[in-house]
């Protein structure tokens, strides 16, 4: 008959700094670039982790990922010019020096440097190939029969234009392999200021 007052200490807390205990709560805004590797991202609506002590707010690991791969994602489908800073962005997120994705799309180092100081703007061409990697590279990893299809198609297209597309095609499948999740990183500078809205976030926080 007694209720016995159930501890619910099922889940482990986390634990800020300050040694305050991390709760969920929901931001409707969250300044996201020092994780955005030189955009200026803001977050609406995002669930967010606030310490109970300092009140000092963080995302989890899953929250970031998502917002690094949608922002990514958003960069490579958009038909706005690619200015430098979102090259620079697009090729940190592939896990690629200058050099190699230079190699990649067909260029070389000292034009993919010239395009992230905006010294010269990227040609369409060279874009288009770089899109071809960031999505293929970031959706269809895990689906290789898809990640085929997708790939023949856009180097099918990229046949007409450029005669090297084998070569393109074989640095491709070179990429995907070590396409894995990128850390996130830090170097925040001012640039377009972009907006994720945590709701279309197609992501699980545990
Ligand atoms: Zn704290």
């Amino acid at each position: 008959m007694s209720k016995g007052k159930s501890k619910s200490k099922s889940k482990s807390v986390l634990h800020c700094e300050c040694g305050g205990a991390l709760r969920p709560a929901k931001a409707a805004k969250f300044d996201f670039s020092p994780l955005a590797d030189g955009l200026q991202v803001t977050l609406q609506n995002v669930p967010i982790l606030r310490c109970g002590r300092c009140g000092e707010e963080t995302l989890d690991g899953a929250i970031i990922d998502g917002t690094l791969n949608s922002l990514a994602r958003s960069l490579a489908t958009t038909d706005a010019k690619l200015g430098g800073i979102e090259l620079r962005f697009l090729r940190k997120h592939l896990l690629l020096t200058q050099q190699e994705l230079a190699i990649d799309i067909g260029c070389d180092r000292v034009t993919v440097a010239d395009w992230e100081r905006d010294a010269q703007p990227i040609s369409e061409q060279h874009a288009m190939r770089l899109r071809a990697l960031v999505l293929g590279g970031k959706d269809l990893q895990n689906d290789h029969e898809k990640f085929d299809a997708a790939l023949q198609a856009a180097f099918a297209a990229a046949r007409e234009i450029q005669p090297q597309a084998g070569q393109i095609l074989s640095n491709a499948v070179a990429l995907l392999s070590k396409a894995a999740s990128p850390p996130p990183r830090k170097a925040p500078r001012p640039t377009v200021r972009h907006v994720v809205d945590g709701d279309k976030l197609d992501v699980k926080v545990g």
